[in-house]
């Protein structure tokens, strides 16, 4: 019988997200074992010809990662959505932009000068930019459309499910993956569509061994500008930590290792947009009744739009990218 067909693809990502998957160690070998792998630009040499090929819906199943930043990106999201059966968005950038959708605080105008003029290693003296297509006497060179603004997977097309994570914690990819396995050789049914898959359903707070008190915050601090006391919770010590208002799931791993929640598991069940409920969550513990004093001490969180909607930019109800 033929094997159920497996794709993974990175659009605008790091990379961490395969290696995520690369991490699950020898269960990647019941992976190779069970799925015929048909596309992995990370790992294999197939060609975007070889997809293009394929039957719409012939792929089992696509992991997708990364987010979509250019028309390379968009183009192969289309394509992998028309020829999977099931389209996972796997990790953050293809959640909810990541990382590479903090990009839309600003321009993409912007963005080019910053990079082929303004960046002191670059030698530019033409002010020459990349263009889509640039004639030279053999055809027509072309490279992607920059877009002018980051969006998730599910922005340009329908997603089946969510992994979430900056990125997926491997034993959670494993378990997902076992999962999967399962509900096609057992004939299981497929979880509702638009599942978190691979994550709780309470927040980093609830998986946090540290203890908490009555919050009252005075000063925020930056993590080398304080001694942290190991087993206290860091909101209640100052340190804008993103448990409040982040999906459980990970273990709370950085906590564990002093070192604040980031919020890469993207928002907790029940709320739509990360960073207000942060901004909810902060609000509630600064011990201040005058506008001034409340103003002074919001003063000292260190880039507080960068931080509360470090993963989450392209799903922010404050739509920053279209004003
Ligand atoms: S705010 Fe951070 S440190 Fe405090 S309980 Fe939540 S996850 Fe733990
Ligand atoms: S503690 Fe927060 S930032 Fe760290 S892995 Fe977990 S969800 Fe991500």
């Amino acid at each position: 019988m033929a094997k159920p067909k497996l794709a993974l693809y990175w659009a605008a990502s790091c990379g961490g997200c395969d290696v995520a998957v690369l991490d699950i160690e020898v269960k990647i070998l019941d992976v190779a074992a069970f799925f015929d792998i048909v596309f992995w630009p990370c790992a294999t040499d197939f060609k975007y010809k070889d997809v293009e090929a394929m039957p719409d819906k012939s792929i089992t199943l696509c992991l997708f990662n990364g987010s979509i930043r250019n028309s390379e990106n968009e183009k192969l999201a289309k394509l992998l959505r028309a020829k999977s059966v099931v389209l996972v968005a796997f990790g953050s950038c293809a959640q909810e932009g990541c990382i590479p959708a903090l990009a839309n605080l600003t321009t993409k105008e912007a963005i080019f000068k910053t990079v082929y003029l303004d960046t002191p290693s670059t030698h530019n003296p033409d002010k020459i930019f990349p263009q889509p297509v640039t004639k030279v006497k053999e055809g027509d060179l072309e490279i992607p459309v920059f877009w002018e603004k980051v969006k998730s997977l599910d922005q340009v097309v329908d997603v089946d499910y969510y992994i979430p994570g900056c990125p997926p914690q491997s034993t959670q990819v494993a378990a997902v993956i076992e999962a999967v396995i399962d509900i096609l050789k057992n004939g299981k049914p497929l979880p509702p569509k638009g599942t978190i898959l691979g994550a709780g359903d309470k927040t980093c707070c609830d998986e946090c061994p540290r203890t908490r008190k009555e919050k009252k915050v005075k000063q925020f601090y930056r993590l080398h500008e304080i001694l942290i006391n190991p087993d206290e919770c860091l909101l209640d010590q100052g340190i804008v930590c993103m448990g409040p208002a982040t999906r459980s799931g990970c273990g709370a791993l950085c906590v564990k290792a002093n070192v604040p929640c980031r919020g890469c598991y993207g928002a907790p069940p029940n709320v739509h947009d990360q960073g207000l409920k942060m901004l909810s969550a902060i609000s509630s513990v600064i011990d201040a009744q005058e506008p001034d004093e409340i103003d002074k001490i919001i003063n000292t969180i260190a880039d507080p739009t960068g931080t509360f909607y470090r993963f989450s930019m392209a799903h922010s109800t404050l739509k920053i990218a279209d004003l």
